[in-house]
């Protein structure tokens, strides 16, 4: 175990008067966030219980993104690690109980949003709604979980599925859930680290070994290049940005390949360095414009150019990859035109790239939903995975590949095995593994992969699933085609929502049930309880005592109680009486995992893997090298006058919006982002009002100029989602595809 010391990376002391941005202080009259005023608001937000939001602050480790922190420090800065989308959230922790009268006329509720809903307080009983009935009412535990569990052992296995948010919850409630779910005989186990990196996860296990980032971010700080690929890190991961601005000053230059030139990574202000509070920090040095989707046929552009202009390390790839040959192949075959057209970048930005990269001794690549939420979103990752290969860049101080996470539960969760297609560790779900689990569990563990998050809704719309059980989430939210996901939610006999507060897919009108289980925070959990950070490290959340709400439990302990409720007789064998005794297995069965069960107070931490990931060049692949993967460009057709549309984030945690505006571009949230050109050839202006149709739904939304590679537009998610068809995903890691092909036209 590794006790928490201060992080040991310091601020370089010379100011860099290159990168400032302006004399403005604070940027003052700029587009950006006000974080000092949010400090403001979160205290007010909090009034009725600021000792307690001050011990969760103080104590927890940060519910919000992955990046991890331990009360006010993490393990990498010296100075304080906070932002303002971790004081956003912590309202959700400190809240009193809703009244459950309230709950009593669904209809009541329609049409509010996720925000209001939120602010009816924490759900504190277990509640069911039946069909037909105006809305919930109490029950006890019992009631609600026998009524459950009858109706488990009814469905049986297969039409069984439970699915969990990435979003606060432990590695000790994702252990448990599989746990039980597998214990009752379904393979039907998901989460939301489906929906964002799961294309990540399994091409970095297939290329080098191993399914996470490969860095520390001691890496990131001391490198000499940071690519970011698809990532508003400034609005996802906040604390990123002061990483960058310590890169920066140490020298390292920045580069981002995006279809917006994205402000937030343009200039910063970092609020808590005196220096960039008052002038500002240029963050990005080049930036590089492509199509959405357009990634690989600029990759293999910069590939090509590097591979002409010897700028690949032959060294490093002959001694330790394999697939090179076939890529030069593929290479060879594709012509630059094509690649312009279809990236949407010139060649000379290509070798603009190619230049910058070969000069750089070492390099980060940083990428996120950009990159991932594409119907081909497997080969875009295996595109940058052949790009940091082709020098090296993987595997030693200062280079590496980082799949940054915008979620708490991302890592962790998948890696406990709450993932249909993985048991825990990540480990593949075959006969064999499922046999060697069963071993040690001492019952039946399903070997064949179960439905993924979104298969889970497909099959709920043909009336193939008779329990859907949630914890947190909102699939109508997450997931696109809204209208479609509430059919399919409707047809489901009995949903189950276990949750902190309401969401709108509480509301959907019951197959036969709705039961709602109201759920402990991460800060209420007993005995504690530990997340995985991007940079692998399991870091110790201490339960907060001061805090409870109602009838409200652990997760954890909900789920063994569940087992107990379906199968008495059974149940001992999934049952967990401790917080502790969850780690101690976790240690045991997941060997990745070994130092959890010594975790015990804030910032006790152990990161797997060690520093870095496949270090001194040691791939843990079965050959024992890092293998390149051709990758063929992919081009969306465009009929003329249609815009290939992306979807986005604002001032929002991933579905949780918190302002309808976004402080880092000042867009509304039902923006439409177009680009000068395209606004000039159709009459648009700032503000005009439009009607965005897709081959599935229209939305209406205000122009809003931005500095974006003419033929794409982009809206926020998830009121986009009306625009995406369902079913369309990427194939070898399930998730769902959010670009599609719309049509503007002024209203
Ligand atoms: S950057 Fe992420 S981990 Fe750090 S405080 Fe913000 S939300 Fe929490």
């Amino acid at each position: 175990m590794a006790r928490r010391k201060r992080g040991a990376v310091r601020s370089p002391r010379r100011m860099r008067r290159d990168l400032w941005v302006g004399f403005k202080p604070y940027g003052a009259g700029e587009t950006k966030p006000n974080h000092y005023a949010e400090i403001v608001r979160t205290v007010w937000e909090n009034r009725r219980n600021l000792r307690y939001a001050w011990r969760i602050l103080r104590k927890g480790v940060c519910d919000g993104c992955a990046l991890g922190v331990a009360g006010f420090h993490d393990w990498t800065i010296s100075g304080v690690h906070l932002c303002t989308t971790r004081l956003n959230l912590l309202q959700v922790n400190t809240m009193g109980a809703a009244d459950p009268a309230r709950l009593a006329d669904v209809e009541s509720l329609r049409g509010r949003d996720g925000r209001a809903l939120r602010d009816l307080g924490r759900l504190a009983h277990p509640m069911v709604r039946r069909r037909g009935d105006a809305g919930f009412r109490r029950v006890t535990w019992d009631e609600a979980l026998d009524l459950v569990a009858g109706r488990i052992r009814d469905a049986g296995p297969d039409r069984f599925g439970l699915y969990l948010t990435a979003r606060g919850l432990t590695n000790e409630t994702y252990y448990v859930a599989q746990k039980v779910v597998r214990f009752l005989g379904s393979p039907n186990i998901d989460n939301a680290a489906r929906v964002c990196h799961a294309p990540s996860t399994n091409t970095l296990k297939s290329a080098i070994g191993v399914g996470a980032t490969t860095i520390s971010y001691t890496d990131l700080i001391d490198t000499d290049l940071v690519v970011l690929f698809g990532s508003t890190v400034a609005n996802a991961q906040p604390v990123v940005m002061k990483y960058l601005y310590l890169a920066r000053k140490r020298g390292a230059r920045v580069a981002v390949v995006n279809p917006l030139r994205e402000p937030g990574l343009e200039r910063y202000w970092v609020p808590s360095n005196v220096e960039s509070a008052l002038f500002g920090t240029r963050m990005a040095d080049e930036f590089f414009s492509v199509h959405t989707g357009g990634d690989i046929a600029f990759l293999n552009g910069v590939l090509k150019v590097l591979v002409a202009d010897g700028g690949v390390d032959r060294e490093f790839v002959d001694a330790h990859t394999a697939g090179f040959d076939e890529l030069a192949a593929e290479l060879e075959r594709e012509r630059f035109e094509d690649l312009e057209r279809a990236s949407g970048a010139f060649r000379d930005d290509m070798e603009r790239f190619a230049r910058m990269y070969a000069a750089a001794p070492t390099a980060v690549l940083v990428w996120s939903m950009g990159i991932t939420q594409h119907e081909h979103g497997s080969d875009n990752v295996r595109a940058i995975v052949n790009l940091a290969l082709a020098r090296g860049n993987v595997g030693r101080e200062g280079a590496g590949l980082m799949p940054v996470r915008g979620h708490s539960g991302v890592q962790g969760g998948a890696e406990m095995g709450a993932y249909a297609t993985a048991l825990p560790g990540g480990v593949v779900v075959d006969s064999a593994n499922a046999g060697a689990l069963a071993q040690t569990w001492g019952f039946d563990v399903p070997s064949r992969p179960g439905l993924t998050a979104a298969e889970m809704m497909e099959a709920a719309g043909r009336g193939d699933l008779d329990v859907l059980y949630s914890s947190g989430g909102n699939f109508l939210d997450v997931l696109p085609d809204p209208d479609r996901t509430r059919a399919a939610l409707e047809r489901v006999p009995l949903r189950v929502h276990q949750d902190i507060v309401v969401s709108s897919q509480m509301l959907v009108d019951p197959g036969e049930t709705v039961v709602l289980l109201p759920a402990a925070t991460r800060y209420e959990q007993r005995d504690g309880g530990t997340e995985t950070t991007t940079e692998r490290r399991i870091a110790f959340s201490p339960e907060i005592a001061g805090h409870h709400v109602g009838e409200a439990r652990s997760e954890w302990e909900i789920f063994v109680d569940l087992a107990r409720h379906v199968d008495p007789e059974r149940a001992h064998l999934a049952a967990f009486a401790t917080g502790q005794e969850v780690r101690d297995e976790i240690a045991r069965v997941v060997p990745l995992y070994s130092g959890i069960e010594n975790l015990r107070d804030t910032g006790d931490a152990v990161q797997w893997g060690g520093t870095r990931l496949c270090d001194g060049w040691k791939f843990p692949t079965a050959d024992g090298k890092a293998h390149f993967i051709a990758v063929a460009p992919t081009e969306r057709e465009l009929p003329e006058g249609a815009f290939l549309l992306s979807t986005r984030r604002g001032k929002q945690f991933n579905t949780m919006v918190h302002a309808e505006r976004d402080p880092l571009t000042g867009a509304a949230r039902d923006a439409l982002f177009m680009a000068p050109e395209d606004a000039g050839t159709n009459n648009l202006l700032e503000g005009d009002r439009v009607v965005v149709r897709s081959d599935l739904g229209e939305l209406h939304a205000q122009i809003h100029i931005s500095d974006l590679r003419p033929g794409n537009v982009q809206v926020f998610f998830p009121e986009g989602n009306v625009l995406l068809r369902t079913g369309r995903r990427d194939e070898q890691s399930g998730v769902p595809d959010y670009n599609t092909i719309v049509t503007v036209e002024r209203v």
